[in-house]
Formats: structure tokens, C-alpha cells, sequence
């Protein structure tokens, strides 16, 4: 039977425990009086582990029974030297037991502190536990995106009201090329340092990934917020002094607020990025909140998405692909057809791409959305070969899946899997890829391609770059985006635009699709550029794949229009 502890000695073990826990976020401490054999123990230990209480008598029983079986003995070998005198101290690795019954990979190192006459007083000492990733950004010392989402997580949980902002330094790549990475670092901690002491404090200030951080506040509402960036704006434009260097950067900025809504971390976080990429991409860095919509249905568009995206993981449950023909441009018979995803479920209906895929692009589940589309649409793709031998499926790429290290080899295996010739396979990908870097995309599409694989640029001249793009990057075909050609019956400039266009492509060696083909005046006047292919509504909207089928079956050519 243990020693009551005394309340003095009780004391002092909290003071000594609480000069001790000062250290890092990953490490936990312990601290034994071996006198009454009682202990203290982290908070955060005591949680993931499920352990009975910060306080113990006996801890090293208790925590004993958390210990692996195979690490069981040495552990008890270890702590029984200790209480016996014949070790000062200990240092061993560990698996322990958390409460949801998994293992964690633990450090633990403690040391005997004894009276003068050699008489033991305390074990203490710390257990670092190496599953448990940081919160804490290195570089700047502010709670880090693993911080980030568990705060946000608590939030949702206790529905508590808050607004978050996102700010980032635009150009962060060109700094760290021009002046070096030093440079680079000394900006980001100043940046840290300033939006804590001027917005916010330590708490709810955060460093995301590269260039962004992120506040959470539940006082400030959106416009105090909005005002609190043009003073964080204006202040780095003006410039900031680094080494001896004046520095003047661009910023760009999105925000949310959170209500009582029914979603989850990662949803808030892909409406947040969204709204801070249109403040880069379309705004020129000036605040975008996510709130400020016509319909003004904040809670209903999150909710929305975030159904969207739990579909993914379950099962893909209300994705389908539709089917638009592609025809070729002279003899009007059916080549190919591009997929084009839909999602729908009971409570919203139908939603189109347009309102869900710039937003899950960036989510870290996309990459599965997009291996499954490219299987679903091979698979149908091989239904309409029996009729069609040359048919070619498209399918539509996102900038985030490229940017994935195994993305060339998710294109093999799902071809491997289906056994489907790669030459039938054509992949587009938009202007948005060049948010990647051009020595990736170019070694992407030059794999692809020499596997047999064909690459499409969709959406030719929506982008800033399209020229930039064709000439660096290897496309086989070009797809001129509907709305250089909306007007072509009226417009001569639409004409001569088309024709400098096709001839830009035959120079790269690439054939040439024409999208939105809506009347047959347009096809008589395009099909003067000697362009490859037309995809339009004129011959066919997006088609469910037994409707394409049935069609097929009734005749190859029956896009041949009159
Ligand atoms: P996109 O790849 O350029 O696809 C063509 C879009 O134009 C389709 O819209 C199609 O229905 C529409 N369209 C075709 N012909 C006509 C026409 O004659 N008139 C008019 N007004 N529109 C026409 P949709 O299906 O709404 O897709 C929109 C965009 O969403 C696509 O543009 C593509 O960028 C993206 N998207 C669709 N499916 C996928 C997918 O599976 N993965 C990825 N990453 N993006 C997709
Ligand atoms: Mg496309
Ligand atoms: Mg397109």
C-alpha cells in the first residue's frame, strides 16, 4: 500500500513538473516523487494514452500495462533498475497502447535527481512520441497546418462561430530565387512575427504550407478583418528592410466564416483556398471573401461541397460521367467522345462541374476522384470500340493530379488494369496547369506520350500563357475554346483569330479540336481552317453512356449532320 503523498511534497512536485514541461510540443513530461512513488504526468500523455489521471501512485504500473507485449519485459527490467537503485537514469524506445488501441513509436528518457547522500528523490524525465507529428512550425515558431486543422476541428465540434483569414506573400518562389533562401526565411518569420503582434495573438496565428498563413479569430467579424489586411497590405507594400535589402511584396488574401455548419475541416479549408486563389488569380491580391456571393447561401454552398466531397470516399457514391461526341471536322463521323463528370444526390440535384471542381482540385482527396474517372471512362471507352476501333476517350485532367510524384504510374496501372491500348487514351489538361512547375508538366506529358498516351491542351486561349504553353510543351492536339468561335458567323476578327491559330498549332505539330460547334453555319465556316475535330452541341450535348451507345449501334456516322 503507496504513502500518502504530503501536501508540501505534492507542491513541489507541481512547481518542479511545471519548470520542466516547458519544451516542445512533441514531448511529454513525467515527474516521480520515488519517495511516496507518486507522479505527475502530461496532459496530453494522459489523453492519448487514456491513463487514468495526470496524478498516479505506481505510474510505472499503470503505464506498463500500455506497453507492447514484445517491449513489455525490457521496460519492466528498465523501470524495477531505477526504483532499485541500480540505474540513474533510463533511455529506451518503446510501442504504447493510445486509446483508440493503436501503438505508438515512443522515446523515453528519464533521470534519477537524489539528495546529497545519494538517497532517491525524483524520476523525471520526457517521452517523446514519435507518431505524433508537430504543431509547431520551425521556421517562424507559429502553430502549423497540423495546428491549424486541430484547431479547426475543435471549432466545428463545439460550434463555435468563427472568421478565418488566409494571407500569403505573392511571388515567394521569385524571392527565394533572386536573393536566396535566407532571404526568403526572413521574410516569412517577419511575416509571422507581424500578423501576430498586429492581428492576432500567438493563438490564433498560423503558418500553413510555403507562402500562407492563416488567423482564426472568434471577436473580429469580416470587415474588421478586411480592414486588418489593407493595413497588413500597405505595410509590406511599402517594403520591408531584410539584411540590406528593401523588399516590397505583394500579398494576396481569402476568407470564411465559420457557422454552425455541418461540415469538416478539409471542406472549410478547400472553400478557404479557393477564395484566396481568386484573390490571386483574379484580384490582384484584394480580399475575397468566400461570403460574398449573389445568392448570398454561404451555409447551403459549403454544406453542399462538403457533401460533394465525402461522396468520394464513399464509394463515389452520386458520380457519373457523361459522354460528348467528338467528331471528325470533314466526314462528320464519330471518332471520340470526351468525359465530363456530373455529381447529383436527392437534395441538390444535378451540380455541373463548374461549381465543384475548382474547389475539390486543391483538396487532397481529388487525385482519387481522378484515378476513378479515368477507369469509368476506359471502361465505357472499350464498350464503343467494338463499333468504333478507332474511338479515342478524353478525359479531363486536373493541375493537382499531375503534380502528384506517381501520377504516370496511376495512368499505367489503370491501363494495365483494363488492358486498354494507351494510343485511345487522350488526356486534357487546362491553362491552370501551368501553376505547375514546367520542367514537371514537361516531364509528365513527355512520359505520357511516349507511352502511347496522347495530351490535349483544353481551352486554348483562356489563359494568360497559351502561346508560352504550346511552344514549350509538347501537345498533340490543341482545343480552341468555344468562345473564340461563338461569334465567328458575324465577326471577322473571330475569323482571322481562328486561322492564326490553327496556323500556330500546324507550326507545333499539333491537330486542331473546335469546341462549341452550336450551328451548322459555324461548322460550314470552320471547316474552311482545316481543323481536325468539332465537339459541339449542334452534334450532340453530353450523353449517358447507353444513350452514346444506343446512337452508336444505330449507325457510326449518324452525327453526320445535314
Ligand atoms: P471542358 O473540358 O472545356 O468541357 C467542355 C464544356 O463545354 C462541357 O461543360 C460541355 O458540356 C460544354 N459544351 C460542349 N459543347 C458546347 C456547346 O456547343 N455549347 C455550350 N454552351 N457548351 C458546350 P461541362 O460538362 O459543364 O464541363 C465544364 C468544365 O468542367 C470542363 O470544361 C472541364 O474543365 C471541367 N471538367 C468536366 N469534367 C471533368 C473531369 O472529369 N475532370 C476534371 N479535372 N475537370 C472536368
Ligand atoms: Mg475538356
Ligand atoms: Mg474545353
Amino acid at each position: 500500500m503507496e504513502k500518502e503523498i504530503t501536501q508540501e511534497a505534492k507542491r513541489r512536485l507541481d512547481s518542479l513538473f511545471e519548470a520542466f514541461s516547458i519544451v516542445g510540443d512533441d514531448t511529454h513530461v513525467f515527474l516521480c516523487n520515488m519517495q511516496y512513488d507518486y507522479s505527475r504526468w502530461s496532459k496530453k500523455l494522459v489523453e492519448t494514452f487514456g491513463l487514468p489521471s495526470e496524478y498516479m501512485y505506481n505510474a510505472a504500473a499503470v503505464w506498463e500495462k500500455h506497453i507492447h507485449p514484445d517491449d513489455r519485459k525490457a521496460y519492466h527490467d528498465g523501470m524495477n533498475a531505477v526504483f532499485t537503485g541500480k540505474l540513474l537514469g533510463h533511455d529506451m524506445q518503446y510501442r504504447a497502447k493510445r486509446v483508440d488501441g493503436e501503438y505508438d513509436l515512443c522515446t523515453c528518457r528519464g533521470i534519477v535527481v537524489s539528495y546529497a547522500d545519494g538517497q532517491p528523490l525524483y524520476f523525471g524525465g520526457a517521452i517523446r512520441n514519435h507518431s505524433q507529428r508537430s504543431q509547431i512550425d520551425a521556421l517562424t515558431g507559429l502553430r502549423n497546418q497540423y495546428g491549424f486543422f486541430s484547431d479547426l476541428q475543435s471549432h466545428i465540434l463545439n460550434k463555435r462561430p468563427v472568421r478565418i483569414g488566409m494571407a500569403g506573400i505573392g511571388k515567394l518562389t521569385e524571392i527565394n530565387e533572386v536573393y536566396g533562401y535566407n532571404v526568403g526565411n526572413k521574410l516569412l518569420q517577419y511575416f509571422g512575427r507581424y500578423l501576430m503582434d498586429n492581428v492576432t495573438d500567438r493563438s490564433g496565428t498560423y503558418r500553413l504550407d510555403g507562402s500562407r498563413f492563416a488567423i482564426i479569430s472568434d471577436k473580429r467579424d469580416e470587415k474588421e478583418l478586411a480592414d486588418l489586411y489593407e493595413v497588413l497590405r500597405s505595410h509590406f507594400r511599402k517594403g520591408i528592410k531584410v539584411d540590406d535589402l528593401q523588399i516590397m511584396l505583394e500579398l494576396n488574401a481569402g476568407m470564411l466564416s465559420l457557422e454552425d455548419f455541418n461540415v469538416d475541416d478539409q471542406t472549410v479549408y478547400s472553400c478557404l483556398n479557393f477564395a484566396y486563389d481568386e484573390s490571386k488569380r483574379n484580384r490582384h491580391g484584394d480580399m475575397v471573401s468566400f461570403h460574398n456571393e449573389l445568392t448570398d447561401d454561404n451555409r447551403k454552398r459549403i454544406e453542399k461541397l462538403h457533401t460533394i466531397r465525402s461522396s468520394i470516399s464513399q464509394d463515389f457514391r452520386g458520380f457519373y460521367l457523361v459522354y460528348q461526341p467528338v467528331v471528325n471536322a470533314e466526314t462528320e463521323e464519330l471518332i471520340g467522345a470526351e468525359a465530363l463528370l456530373r455529381w447529383k444526390n436527392e437534395e441538390y440535384g444535378v451540380v455541373p462541374p463548374d461549381l465543384f471542381i475548382p474547389f475539390l482540385e486543391m483538396d487532397p482527396l481529388f487525385p482519387e476522384l481522378g484515378e476513378w474517372i479515368m477507369e469509368t471512362a476506359i471502361k465505357d471507352a472499350q464498350k464503343l470500340m467494338q463499333y468504333i476501333p478507332g474511338f479515342v476517350i478524353n478525359v479531363n485532367l486536373s493541375y493537382a493530379q499531375m503534380e502528384k510524384t506517381d501520377f504516370t504510374n496511376v495512368v499505367w496501372n489503370v491501363i494495365r488494369r483494363t488492358g486498354f491500348p494507351s494510343k485511345h487514351l487522350c488526356l486534357e489538361v487546362t491553362e491552370r496547369c501551368r501553376l505547375l512547375d514546367m520542367e514537371l508538366l514537361n516531364n509528365v506529358i513527355v512520359a505520357l506520350r511516349a507511352g502511347g498516351v496522347r495530351v490535349a491542351l483544353d481551352d486554348f486561349g483562356t489563359g494568360f500563357s497559351s502561346i508560352g504553353l504550346i511552344k514549350s510543351l509538347p501537345f498533340d492536339t490543341i482545343k480552341i475554346d468555344r468562345g473564340f468561335v461563338l461569334e465567328i458567323e458575324q465577326d471577322e476578327k473571330e475569323k482571322r483569330l481562328l486561322n492564326c491559330f490553327t496556323d500556330l498549332a500546324g507550326t507545333f505539330g499539333a491537330n486542331v479540336c473546335v469546341e462549341g460547334i452550336e450551328t451548322c453555319g459555324m461548322r460550314d465556316i470552320i471547316q474552311d481552317y482545316g481543323v481536325h475535330s468539332f465537339q459541339g452541341y449542334y452534334y450532340s450535348k453530353p450523353l449517358a453512356i447507353e444513350n452514346l451507345l444506343n446512337k452508336v449501334k444505330e449507325g457510326a456516322g449518324c452525327f453526320k449532320q445535314l
